[in-house]
């Protein structure tokens, strides 16, 4: 893989890390952040598709190690709903954003 790409916990697509929504186990701390701080990570498409996968399977607290709670799908789900629509166009296929 490429450096920065990372790959979404749902899909498994890879992509560049800045296309995905990250989810952080804050070190030291273990608390869930999203897009901020340092530490283990989880890479996401920005996709209702993939978010309910991860859900669904407990995909992101086997990722992170770490309980997962409710109210960071909540804010996922809303980064979701407000993400630029060019993020979600870089991602998966190579078109230009605008054309
Ligand atoms: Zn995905």
């Amino acid at each position: 893989m490429l450096p920065n790409y990372r790959r979404c916990i749902s899909c498994r697509k890879v992509a560049p890390k800045e296309a995905f929504l990250r989810v952080v186990r804050l070190y030291p701390s273990h608390e869930i952040a999203l897009n901020q701080g340092m530490g283990r990570s989880a890479y996401l498409c920005p996709e209702t598709g993939c978010l309910q996968i991860a859900r669904k399977k407990d995909r992101l607290s086997r990722v992170l190690k770490a309980p997962v709670p409710e109210s960071l799908y909540q804010a996922l789900t809303q980064q979701l709903e407000s993400y630029p629509l060019v993020k979600r166009q870089q991602l998966g296929n190579d078109r230009p954003a605008i054309e």
